[in-house]
């Protein structure tokens, strides 16, 4: 019978946890990932963020051992994916954004499947299955049909899957999808006891805002590329209009008022109309300059009823970078004829 330490994974930490040096991968004509690299601390939560067909699934099912690079370089753990897959493998837990139950297998049956073939054996096998599934939270639903259950359980089911050879590194492809806001908070508190455990995992998903409150820094990828690498806060800043600022201001009676003076006053421009008032563009950004728009304002007689100063949305921040990173796209010379020639 295999001790628990003969599952424990080797992992070299005298090197970053993950690094993926200059990757390629092309499918026919397209280039689905094309020169990404990145690297992770060990113990670092990092999220995977870019739009449909940026190239994050192709570049975590290459991470993940499932598909091979057309060119560069991927080490999970201090072992390159191409030269020792069957090393990456036991140290990686992978989440795939879609994944099969089968049919007359419960919950219990499923887990001791993937046990059995993990090759824990005996009393350690019992003992493990039992403490990813309290884990969890399968414990309740053991005798369940595993092809019988919400979206919120199965995801479960399959990070439970994920975790029972305890990986150092998970792969997570976008396991929040589909869930219903109780099923998010569930699975998030998951990944957050995971991180203080001290796993290092890259978790990809669409909703911004929720990856920002649980990872130390964000990849954002674009058509392939990687465009942006750190945390929330800079992503913020780096989109951020150089002295402008936008306020939602909401005044007592009909919002007209507040259009009508936003046409005359200085520094100011609507952004746009909300039902009791709107957001202003004011060409400014320190404290003096917007506290005396707001004075302005009351002593023009307007019935202020809140002004604030918005938060800036991680959603908005990559919106307007993909912007920038398009604008500067066209504003690139077109290529000397033979510049591009092989
Ligand atoms: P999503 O958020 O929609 O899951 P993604 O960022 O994960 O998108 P990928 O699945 O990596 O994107 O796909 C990147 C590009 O590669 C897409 O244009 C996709 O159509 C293409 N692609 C991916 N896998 C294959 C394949 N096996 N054969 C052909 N094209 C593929």
């Amino acid at each position: 019978m295999p001790s628990p330490s003969s599952h424990a994974p080797e992992i070299d930490r005298s090197q970053p946890a993950v690094v993926v040096e200059d990757l390629h991968r092309s499918f026919g004509a397209l280039k689905a990932v094309d020169g990404v690299s990145f690297t992770i601390d060990h113990g670092r939560v990092v999220g995977f963020v870019g739009a449909n067909g940026a190239g994050k699934t192709t570049t975590m099912r290459i991470m993940a051992t499932l598909d091979s690079p057309g060119a560069g370089r991927v080490c999970m753990g201090g072992h390159n994916v191409v030269h020792h897959p069957a090393k990456v493998r036991r140290l990686l837990g992978w989440m795939p954004d879609a994944f099969g139950t089968y049919e007359h297998m419960s919950v219990l049956e499923y887990m001791d499947f993937y046990a059995r073939a993990l090759g824990f054996k005996g009393d350690e096998r019992l003992r493990r299955i039992q403490e990813v599934m309290d884990f969890t939270d399968l414990t309740p639903l053991a005798d369940r049909m595993s092809n019988k259950m919400s979206k919120g359980q199965t995801q479960r089911l399959c990070l439970g899957r994920a975790l029972l050879h305890d990986p150092q590194i998970l792969i997570l492809d976008e396991p929040a999808a589909g869930l219903d806001p109780k099923a998010r908070v569930e699975l998030k508190n998951l990944i957050r006891i995971l991180a203080q455990e001290g796993k290092t995992i890259l978790i990809s998903s669409h909703i911004l805002s929720e990856l920002g409150e649980m990872c130390d820094s964000l990849l954002f990828i674009d058509n392939g590329r990687i465009v942006h690498h750190g945390d929330a806060q800079s992503m913020l800043r780096g989109t951020e209009t150089a002295g402008e600022t936008l306020v939602n201001v909401q005044i007592a009676g009909n919002p007209a008022k507040l259009l009508e003076w936003a046409l005359t006053a200085p520094l100011v421009k609507v952004e746009d109309e909300t039902k009791r008032g709107a957001r202003l563009r004011i060409q400014a950004a320190d404290d003096d300059t917007l506290a005396g728009v707001l004075r302005r304002m009351i002593q023009d007689g307007l019935p202020v009823l809140d002004f604030h100063r918005e938060e800036r949305r991680l959603e908005d921040a990559f919106i307007d970078m993909l912007g920038q990173i398009d604008r500067g796209r066209r504003s690139e010379p077109p290529p000397l004829p033979g510049q591009n020639d092989e």
